[in-house]
């Protein structure tokens, strides 16, 4: 059985392969959040334009301002003034934030090392050459290339692609990810449930989830367990650009998925996992399209999600997977858990005040969702691994979204 790192593997691998190309459209920069570039973005001019005073103060030479010297001040530049005369030998100019240092000085003195008495400052300070002063073009000099192809866009990046006027941005059409509900059990999530029958909570998790990896859900609702109507469904997520399933991939008498998949032609690459929860995860190559049967216990599907559909929608935009949020947390309290798997446990991180300490949560398995809720990790404990001590510094999947 594959680890969860070779199983993530094969998936960047297969969807690697698949050629379609990423269609792209023009989007406004304020609507660009979590969408992949599809252009570079250059730099516009040299940033900064300007030899940029970064204090209120003055701006001297810098040979001229040591402690106990005094300078008259000749002028005063405020943020967008042009920087006007040279600076005269001898002399100062009031400097704001932000302005530009005139031609001849070399630095600028913080208004809290000086005293000023009418005309005249007097330095309290030494200064050097430089000091609080940003040389033009050393941030960026024009032409050269701030953001690639294949960037995902953040809040910075839509910064500084907007400090640059790239206010319209050739982005990757997000991937559309056909989200299947499986079970003769489900009901929709706003429809009363019977006695016996489980509210449809996969289709608005994983929906959640294909956002937040920059993909446009298209929910397909639940299908029963019967050939007929998971092949008529299948289908129809075939058309999207990734197929989700969730649940019908166990050993029951009624789990068909798989049987449905190998009917219309998957090529398999994997369908068992070494992960608790998770285990009978299956990835595989329908008609060109990614295809995923996630385990319907919803702490699985949400794991699974996460190891294996986030980098193949990461593909699909244009973009490189991007690693697994680990980090690595001081555990709170030893536990024991059985070898052989990759265990994903909910777990707590809380800082104290920037150490991370984790604590898994107690809980009643993978279809414990209330406990899921108060979780904002998953820790991590490895195959070989049967027992964790308190104090020990442990794995952790941080989750993407609530940290
Ligand atoms: P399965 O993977 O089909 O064997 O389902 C495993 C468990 O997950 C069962 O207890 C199901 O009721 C539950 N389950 C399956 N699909 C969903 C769903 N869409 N929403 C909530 N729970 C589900
Ligand atoms: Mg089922």
């Amino acid at each position: 059985m594959l680890s969860f790192e070779q199983a993530r593997q094969e998936v960047i691998a297969q969807v690697s392969k698949i050629k379609s190309r990423v269609a792209t459209f023009d989007v406004s920069a304020l609507d660009a959040l979590g969408f992949v570039l599809a252009q570079d973005v250059k730099s516009d001019r040299d940033y900064p334009p300007f030899d940029r005073a970064t204090r209120d103060g003055y701006a001297v030479r810098a040979a001229e301002a040591f402690d106990k010297s005094s300078l008259p001040c000749v002028g005063e530049i405020k943020a967008g003034d042009a920087s006007g005369h040279p600076l005269a030998p001898g002399t100062c100019v009031q400097i704001m934030t932000g302005a530009p240092v005139p031609s001849g000085a070399d630095a600028v003195v913080m208004i809290e090392h000086t005293r000023r008495d009418g005309d005249s400052v007097h330095f309290e300070q030494a200064v050097t050459r430089g000091q609080n002063v940003v040389p033009r073009g050393s941030e960026a000099s024009q032409g050269k290339t701030l953001l690639h192809i294949g960037t995902r866009l953040g809040y910075a990046e839509l910064g500084i692609a907007a400090q640059v006027g790239a206010m319209q941005l050739r982005c990757g059409k997000k991937p559309r990810v056909a989200i299947l509900s499986t079970g003769d059990e489900i009901v929709a999530a706003n429809a009363t449930p019977g006695p016996f029958q489980i509210r449809n909570s996969n289709s608005v998790s994983l929906a959640a989830q294909v956002r937040i990896a920059g993909g446009e859900p298209v929910l397909l609702g639940n299908a029963a367990d019967n050939i007929e109507t998971l092949r008529k469904n299948i289908q129809r997520g075939l058309d999207e650009d990734v197929l989700v399933l969730s649940g019908g991939v166990s050993m029951g008498k009624y789990d068909l998925v798989e049987d449905v998949l190998k009917d219309l032609g998957m090529e398999f690459h994997f369908d068992a996992v070494a992960i608790r929860p998770g285990k009978p995860a299956v990835f595989g190559i329908c008609r060109d399209k990614p295809v995923f049967g996630l385990p319907g216990n919803p702490v699985s599907t949400m794991v699974t999600f996460e190891l294996f559909v986030v980098p193949a929608i990461d593909l699909l935009s244009g973009s490189t997977p991007r690693p697994l949020p680990l980090l690595r947390a001081t555990l709170g309290e030893s536990l024991k858990e059985k070898p052989g798997m990759t265990h994903f446990l909910p777990a707590k991180v809380e800082w104290s005040p920037a150490i991370a300490n984790v604590k898994p949560l107690r809980w009643q398995g993978s279809g414990d969702t209330a406990t899921m809720a108060r979780a904002n990790c998953f820790l991590v404990v490895g195959a070989e691994t049967e027992t964790l001590t308190a104090g020990e510094s442990v794995n952790v999947l941080m989750r993407r979204d609530v940290n």
